[in-house]
């Protein structure tokens, strides 16, 4: 039998590891954690030492690890039918996903179009959009919106409307022109202005950009209220209600990457139902089956799906498929993933801890070099920085960020850092308690990396 050692050594000699530079595991001090197992908010390594998912393994797990009656759905769905193509063919569960999200959704959403994950499902509402105008006799609407800092994906479709220097800065000759709006970020206001007496007024260089160029703008997109990648960047949701308008007085489109908010984390089904819009084209994927296995959804209204709708000699196809496109047993996953979160009232429940997280967030406060401190839902972030009154970040290379996750870790606590942005986006089935002590490792070890 390997020994634990042994397991590292092979994974570090075959596996080349996602946004990983691989050469900072020469060292003794760290290596990758071999998990064994999971259970509800927490994961266990090989020597059986307990963490508490902080980030939700990547922000997909919302009802815990190694769920019971997920577990179960999904080998009696193995049993059933593991995969069919969904060209010609259909299945029960993608029929259940299909219709439950859109009874969620709400009017007018119609129709789902099944990808693998969050980029993909990006892909599909970028070419869905440009399509749509094509076949209006709008080809000259070929241009997107994207607002700085953003993440939508790692694929070059989805990496051309992102706006994070790390990826996309070497792939810009590869990447498709398109148009940024400065992202309404609060702490390090683009206008200036205190929250107190926020007036929005970043919202006028769109309006002013749709005004200039919507004859050639096909649509915008955002990820909303949070700007995860860019490091839990937050904004308030009046900022989306505006743009809805603008949208509508200037016909583009609006694409709602909800990749990372849906099902929970902002303390509704949707992050977009907090400003009372609805997007013409909106993305899900992550914890649509509770960060079981990949699944994403592309959902849309008839008013997008009609500009397909025609005889087959017209061409009007949407030309897009993966071979996974709606597997059956991600399909069942995310069916039982939605009965469960009605059954158990998930999103009820979520109302005292939200409340929660907010007051553990504010005994960071104190902290010497938290400069900021956000909170959305259930999610919060502390934003470390060198100088508080000047807000002067740390520099990249002394890696505050990762010197506070190791911190953590062994502490019990998996706060896998962006930068020098501390963040909680446990899964939703944690308990006010447990809330408690993993702001309260995250508190230590800010304090002990920061301080001493
Ligand atoms: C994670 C994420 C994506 C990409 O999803 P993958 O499943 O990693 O491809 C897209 N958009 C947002 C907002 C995300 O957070």
């Amino acid at each position: 039998m390997r020994s634990q050692e042994e397991w590292i050594e092979k994974d570090l000699k075959y596996v080349w590891h996602p946004d990983t530079q691989m050469k900072q595991y020469e060292g003794k001090d760290f290596k990758p954690v071999l998990i064994e197992k999971g259970k509800g908010i927490y994961l266990y390594d090989a020597d059986g030492n307990e963490y508490i998912d902080g980030v939700s393994s990547w922000w997909v797990n919302t009802l815990g690890h190694s769920n019971e009656k997920l577990n179960k759905i999904l080998t009696e769905q193995a049993e059933k039918i593991e995969h069919v193509l969904l060209a010609d063919f259909t299945h029960r569960p993608a029929i259940e996903l299909a219709e439950k999200l859109i009874k969620l959704a709400g009017e007018p959403f119609s129709k789902v179009f099944y990808s693998d994950d969050g980029s993909t499902a990006v892909e599909v509402a970028l070419k869905m959009a440009y399509q749509y105008w094509y076949q209006n006799g709008k080809p000259e609407k070929k241009y997107f919106v994207s607002m700085t800092d953003s993440y939508h994906g790692d694929t070059l479709g989805s990496v051309s409307v992102g706006g994070i220097d790390i990826y996309k800065k070497i792939f810009s000759p590869l990447v498709f022109d398109t148009i940024k709006v400065c992202a309404p970020f609060c702490y390090r206001c683009p206008k200036g202005q205190k929250s107190e007496n926020c007036t929005l007024n970043c919202i006028e260089e769109v309006e002013n950009l749709f005004e200039q160029r919507n004859g050639e703008i096909a649509a915008i997109i955002v990820e909303p209220l949070v700007q995860g990648a860019a490091g839990m960047r937050m904004y308030p949701a009046e900022y989306l209600t505006k743009l809805r308008e603008l949208c509508d007085r200037y016909d583009i489109l609006l694409i709602d990457d909800e990749v990372a908010m849906a099902f929970g984390r902002t303390g509704k089904y949707f992050a977009f139902e907090h400003a009372g819009i609805k997007p013409d084209i909106f993305c899900v994927a992550k914890g649509i089956t509770a960060g079981y296995i990949p699944l994403a959804a592309t959902i849309t209204t008839n008013k997008i799906y009609n500009a397909f709708y025609d005889d087959f000699s017209t061409l009007k196809t949407f030309y897009h498929g993966h071979s996974f496109t709606g597997n059956p047993i991600a399909c069942a996953i995310a069916v039982e993933n939605l009965k469960i979160m009605e059954q158990e009232k998930i999103i009820d429940k979520l109302q005292p801890k939200i409340k929660k997280l907010k007051s553990c967030l504010d005994k960071f406060k104190t902290l010497e070099h938290a400069g900021d401190i956000r909170h959305t839902g259930m999610i919060g972030a502390v934003e470390m920085v060198k100088d508080k009154s000047t807000k002067e970040p740390y520099d990249f290379k002394e890696r505050m960020g990762h010197r506070v996750f190791l911190e953590a870790l062994k502490n019990g606590a998996i706060l896998r850092p962006i930068g020098n942005v501390i963040y909680f986006m446990p899964p939703l089935i944690i308990t006010e308690q447990e809330i408690e002590k993993l702001t309260d490792i995250a508190y230590s070890a800010i304090k002990k990396v920061t301080e001493s």
